[in-house]
């Protein structure tokens, strides 16, 4: 190998453990990701597997190369529906699930994300949670609706009032009690994440 290449393979392995120590340092939890060992139990155990552009272990496998963008544009960490299953069959302990959130999270920082309303929807979701301290299905559904799909609001019309009417969803928002206590948790969250 000549120097050029020596640097060169060197500066490729920085970037890619940046992008590795990133995730890590961004996860509770996150060291155990260099514990993978690409068993793939996790995407077998993923009810979105099917849907999903990379298993979660193909996204370990990625982050290892440092190929941050694959990773931030992947839809896998969107449909990723945090059920929690891939974490507790995994015989490593890795902390799949947080991982993904934390992708979501960088994702929409780097605004790396393709043709997905997924970050929106979850905008949307806050929003109810911020200001109700609980989520609210029916405005969380029209409002995600009008702003991306205007039209698909009758067909949506149908589906909420059968469920109204059997009382399977809100017609309209509650707030729960101690809203205060979350909105002051929920501030804090955010305030560890910026400096994070
Ligand atoms: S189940 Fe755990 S060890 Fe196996 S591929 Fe998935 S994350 Fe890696
Ligand atoms: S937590 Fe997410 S990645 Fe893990 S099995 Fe469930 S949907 Fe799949």
């Amino acid at each position: 190998m000549t120097a050029a290449t020596a640097e060169a393979s060197h500066a490729c392995a920085s970037s890619a453990n940046a992008f590795l120590h990133e995730v890590i340092a961004k996860t509770p939890g996150g060291e155990t990701l260099t514990k993978c060992i690409q068993c793939a139990t996790c995407g077998g155990s993923c009810p979105s597997g099917p849907d999903m552009q990379h298993t979660p272990r193909q996204i370990f496998a990625l982050i290892r190369a440092g190929e941050r963008e694959t990773v931030l544009r992947s839809n896998t960490p969107w449909y990723c529906v945090s059920c929690y299953y891939c974490t507790v069959r995994c015989p490593q302990e890795i902390h799949v699930t947080d991982i993904m959130y934390t992708l979501k999270r960088m994702a929409v920082q780097a605004k790396l994300y393709d043709d997905s309303t997924a970050p929106d929807f979850s905008k949307t979701f806050i929003m109810w949670v911020e200001d109700f301290g609980r989520a609210f299905e029916l405005g969380l559904m029209g409002v995600h609706m009008l702003k991306h799909n205007p039209f698909g609001v009758f067909k949506l019309g149908d589906m909420a009032a059968g469920m109204v009417s059997k009382g399977r969803m809100a017609f309209a928002p509650s707030r729960i009690k101690g809203l205060d206590g979350l909105k002051r948790i929920l501030a804090k969250a955010k305030e560890l994440e910026v400096s994070a």
